[in-house]
C-alpha cells in the first residue's frame, strides 16, 4: 500500500487532500496540532472505505515531527508521499507587526517545512525507494501583499526549498514540488476577511472583490479540490516536474 503523510490535515486543504488520497488507495497519516480534528478526518475516510491514522504533530517541534514519521513507518512501513501543508496567517500593518508573531510564522512555515521535509527525506532515502515531497506554497510565493510580509517571506522560501531538495534528492528518486494556490475559502481565509477589512479600512465585500480576487482573470476562488487534483497528478509524476511550482491561481501571477 502506498502511503502519504499530510500536515495540517484536520482542516481545509490538508483535509480535502487526505480524503482524496484515501480514495486513491493510499494509507493516510492525518497529522495536525488539532488531534480531535485529525481523528474526525480519519473517521470520515475510514467510513468511505479508506485507511488512515490520526497523529498529533506540531510541525515546529522536532521531536513531534520525528515521532510522527516513526509512527508512520511502524504502521505502514513506507513513506511514499508527504505534503508539508500546515499553516496559519497573521496579518498586521508592517510597522506594527509584533516580533512574537513574526517568530510564530517562521516556526510554523519555515521551521515546519524544514522539519517535515527533512524527516520525509531521511525515511525516503533510507528505504531506497524514492518518494515525493510536496509543499503547499501560495500565489504569495511569487507576489507581495500588504500586511503579509512574514507570509510572503516564508512562502517564497518553501518554493526555493523544493528546488534544492529536487536537486539533492534526484539521485535517490526523491522529487519535490510546490503547489501554489491563490485564495481558497477555508477557515484560514474566512478569518482574514474581517481582519483585512479592519486593517485596510474597507468593507468585507471589498476585501473579497478588490483584494483577494482582484488580480485573477475571472474573479473566482481556487478550491480545495483543485489542490487535491494537483496532488494526485504530482503523486504520479516520474520526475519531469521535480522542483517546479505549480500555480493554481486563476491567472494571477502567470509565468
Ligand atoms: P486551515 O486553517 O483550514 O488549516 C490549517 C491546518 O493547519 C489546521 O488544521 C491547523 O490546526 C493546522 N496547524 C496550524 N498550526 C500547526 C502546527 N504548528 N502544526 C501542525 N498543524 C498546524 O488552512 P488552509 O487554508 O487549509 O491552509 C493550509 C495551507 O495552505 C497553509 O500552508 C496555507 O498557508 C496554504 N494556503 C492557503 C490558501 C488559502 O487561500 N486558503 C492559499 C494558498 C496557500
Amino acid at each position: 500500500m502506498k502511503t502519504v503523510l499530510i500536515t495540517g490535515a484536520a482542516s481545509g486543504i490538508g483535509k480535502a487532500c487526505a480524503l482524496r488520497m484515501a480514495k486513491e488507495g493510499y494509507g493516510v497519516v492525518v497529522a495536525d496540532l488539532n488531534l480531535d480534528g485529525a481523528r474526525a478526518v480519519v473517521e470520515e475516510l475510514t467510513a468511505a472505505g479508506g485507511r488512515g491514522i490520526a497523529i498529533r504533530m506540531d510541525v515546529a517541534d522536532e521531536g513531534e515531527v520525528e515521532a510522527g514519521f516513526d509512527r508512520m513507518m511502524e504502521k505502514f512501513h513506507s513513506c511514499d508521499l508527504v505534503m508539508s501543508n500546515a499553516g496559519v496567517q497573521i496579518v498586521h500593518p508592517y510597522e506594527e507587526y509584533p516580533f512574537a508573531d513574526w517568530r510564530k510564522m517562521m516556526a510554523i512555515h519555515a521551521d515546519g517545512a524544514f522539519l517535515v521535509s527533512r524527516a520525509a527525506y531521511r525515511r525516503m532515502k533510507a528505504r531506497g525507494k524514492g518518494g515525493r515531497i510536496v509543499f503547499t506554497g501560495s500565489v504569495q510565493s511569487f507576489v507581495g501583499s500588504k500586511l503579509k510580509e512574514p507570509y510572503n517571506f516564508a512562502k517564497h522560501g518553501v518554493a526555493g526549498l523544493a528546488k534544492a531538495i529536487a536537486r539533492e534528492g534526484a539521485e535517490y528518486g526523491i522529487y519535490a514540488y510546490t503547489i501554489c494556490p491563490s485564495f481558497i475559502k477555508t477557515p484560514l481565509v474566512e478569518k482574514q476577511i474581517p481582519e483585512q477589512a479592519r486593517d485596510l479600512g474597507i468593507s468585507e465585500e471589498e476585501v473579497v472583490k478588490n483584494v483577494m480576487l482582484r488580480d485573477t482573470v475571472d474573479g473566482v476562488f481556487t478550491t480545495v479540490e483543485d489542490v487535491a487534483n494537483t496532488l494526485v497528478f504530482l503523486a504520479n509524476d516520474q520526475g519531469a516536474l521535480t522542483g517546479q511550482s505549480i500555480r493554481l491561481t486563476h491567472g494571477w501571477a502567470m509565468m
